[in-house]
């Protein structure tokens, strides 16, 4: 039979997203396989769901459950709040789509600065300017 029980995705501070409620299944060898790709497509007949009562919603900490959000970990809510596009605070360089600075690092051109988006780095409030090609 198959485990189904409810956890919940934390956002660190201060990341101002609320608590994620997200199921979760433990699946065991009945549970249906696609064969092709080897992962689970529905549980089995027999899903036992971890009683209810086991999750506390005013309070979800109590009972246990507790995952920070891979979102926030990864930079995934930060990228977001900063609207998709970023000026680093490393290398002050605008133009990062991704989580990680793109621009190439001062006085070593063929590496990436390569700093992971944080609090200090600012939204790039001039979509269309290209990152700063000067030499
Ligand atoms: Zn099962
Ligand atoms: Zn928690
Ligand atoms: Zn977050
Ligand atoms: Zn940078
Ligand atoms: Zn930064």
């Amino acid at each position: 039979m198959c485990i189904s029980s409810v956890l919940h995705h934390h956002h660190v501070p201060p990341c101002p997203r609320p608590l994620a409620f997200v199921t979760h299944c433990l699946y065991c060898p009945d549970a249906t396989v696609n064969p092709l790709t080897s992962e689970v497509v529905a549980p089995c007949a027999n899903v036992v769901y971890t009683p209810d009562h086991g999750v506390n919603y005013d309070d979800p900490c109590s009972t246990g459950g507790c995952i920070v959000s891979p979102q926030c970990s990864t930079g995934t809510c930060r990228l977001q709040d900063l609207g998709g596009r970023w000026v680093c605070c490393a290398c002050r360089r605008g133009g990062n789509v991704y989580r990680t600075c793109t621009n190439r690092k001062v006085g070593s051109p063929d590496t990436f600065c390569y700093h992971d988006v944080c609090q200090t780095c600012k939204p790039d409030g001039s979509p269309g300017k290209e990152s700063t090609l000067s030499s």
